[in-house]
């Protein structure tokens, strides 16, 4: 069996990957780049780490893996009002590639996955990835492995450093960590799999955009960053040379970045403009009703927006950050449904062509709107809103509860970048050829890596990726 070493890079980008290789900022990754295929992958819609991590690992997509956010929410207590509980292991409702490649008898090593909190059994070490409470004990399994994890951080603990040089210290610090509890585990023993995610990147684009992501030369890289990158590199290195230097490496990213959010939109106030979503009549003073809403939220039962929900034909749900969706208030799916089931198809069409019409007036807050059919396959695209949304790079999708303009200013140092849908993967060693993916998703890293061991892939969605140079492609 060719083990096989899959590395996840947090945020890194397609088109970052390709200027750091060049750049000759990650030699090591560079060099497996060359030596085997290299290229963009699509990812997940929203493209939120939670569910493009889950599709990596799973294979298969939101409608049969579930996980779309951080949070869940619950569409049909119209539970759009309030954050939902964090997502957990226990949300994800499809095998993951370590679990089946773990009933064919391969060992897995698996760190810093995210939604592998709390951790379950698995043929070998699980160490759960971000969402694990600091300090809990069930981060890891099998629990005995807690002897080898001191002074481990599961994510950035505490207060994240506001300057980029501290910043890019800090994450090298957990980097480096990373690396060496993965390199002991996989010398200590032998494994057939193993998984290391590694989120700092993330972190450091979301703040650092333009300095850490953007840059065009090596010369504009800020020299703290050029030195995290350098250090990067070397923990992947070290990772997979500790599992055995000729084993097959699988490289790849959740999303890509760009620049961040500088416009807010607010996607009830078009439901209503359209005349989807419907306010009582009489709502009283509006600030009274904030100050109600906002007592009602302190004790625990928030409905601030005076909804008349008999008269109401949809309202929107954010996803995440320019992504939304917009939920048909269906009868028999919501409490006080006014779309008689036998309407919804018609009724969902005709939504998702008033918004289009409705955000064209006035600016440009769609760029295309889908009903979930047409994205999603699977028995969770159910839990999913009616209709998905995509804004434009410079939008963030909020609720817009009371009246006001569909759009306002937005700025959030902590979002100077975020993310864009352009992953990216690597696939080098084994049997691997080398060139460019093919048309590759986010899908279809699990199959890449069960065929690279020698398993099959046929309940995921996705399929082992091939490269120009392997296949060409042939267009009708
Ligand atoms: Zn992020």
């Amino acid at each position: 069996m060719t083990r096989v070493l899959l590395i996840g890079l947090d945020g890194f980008g397609h088109d970052f990957s390709s200027r750091a290789f060049a750049a000759d900022l990650m030699p090591f990754l560079a060099d497996r780049a060359r030596a085997g295929i290299f290229g963009p992958a699509l990812s997940t819609i929203p493209p939120v780490s939670t569910a493009a991590w889950t599709t990596v690992t799973t294979g298969v997509g939101i409608g049969k893996h579930g996980v779309v956010d951080f949070r869940r929410r619950d569409m049909a207590d119209y539970a759009f009002i309030r954050p939902g509980r964090l997502v957990s292991s226990a949300d994800v409702r499809w095998p993951r590639v370590y679990d089946l490649a773990g009933e064919a008898g391969a060992r897995c090593f698996v760190l810093n996955v995210p939604v592998t909190f709390p951790a379950r059994p698995v043929n070998g070490v699980i160490v759960a990835g971000v969402l694990t409470p600091p300090g809990s004990d069930r981060g890891c399994w099998p629990p005995s492995f807690r002897k080898f994890l001191a002074g481990y951080a599961y994510d950035l603990d505490g207060a994240i450093p506001a300057d980029l040089p501290p910043l890019c210290r800090r994450l090298g610090e957990l980097a480096a960590s990373r690396a060496r509890v993965a390199a002991a585990a996989l010398r200590r023993e032998r494994f057939d799999l193993a998984l290391v995610v590694f989120t700092g990147p993330d972190r450091l684009f979301h703040r650092f955009y333009a300095e850490a992501y953007a840059w065009e030369t090596r010369a504009d890289v800020p020299p703290a960053a050029a030195s995290y990158f350098g250090t990067l590199d070397a923990a992947c290195e070290r990772v997979y040379e500790a599992l055995g230097a000729d084993g097959a490496l699988v490289v790849c990213s959740d999303h890509g970045f760009g620049p961040g959010p500088s416009r807010a939109f607010f996607v009830n106030r078009l439901l209503r403009k359209a005349g989807l979503l419907s306010v009582r009549a009489d709502p009283g003073p509006y600030a009274l009703n904030v100050v109600l809403a906002g007592l009602k939220k302190l004790l625990g039962r928030g409905r601030p927006l005076p909804v008349n929900w008999r008269r109401t034909v949809a309202y929107g749900f954010p996803l995440y950050m320019r992504w939304g969706g917009v939920v048909v208030n269906a009868a028999g799916e919501q409490p006080r449904g006014a779309v008689a089931p036998e309407e919804l198809p018609a009724v969902t069409e005709e939504v998702g062509r008033l918004l289009t019409l409705a955000a064209g007036d006035e600016d440009d807050g769609v760029r295309w709107i889908k009903k979930r059919e047409d994205l999603y396959r699977g028995p969770a695209t159910a839990d999913l809103p009616h209709l998905i949304f995509e804004a434009p790079q410079n939008v963030v999708i909020s609720e817009g509860k009371g009246p006001g303009p569909l759009f306002s200013r937005y700025a959030d140092p902590a979002k100077k970048g975020e993310h864009t849908k352009e992953a990216m993967v690597l696939a080098a060693g084994g049997a691997m050829g080398a060139g460019k993916p093919v048309e590759a998703t986010l899908e279809d890293v699990a199959p890449t890596v069960a065929s690279l061991l020698g398993l099959g892939h046929g309940g995921m969605d996705g399929r082992p990726i091939t490269s120009t140079a392997e296949r060409p492609r042939f267009l009708p």
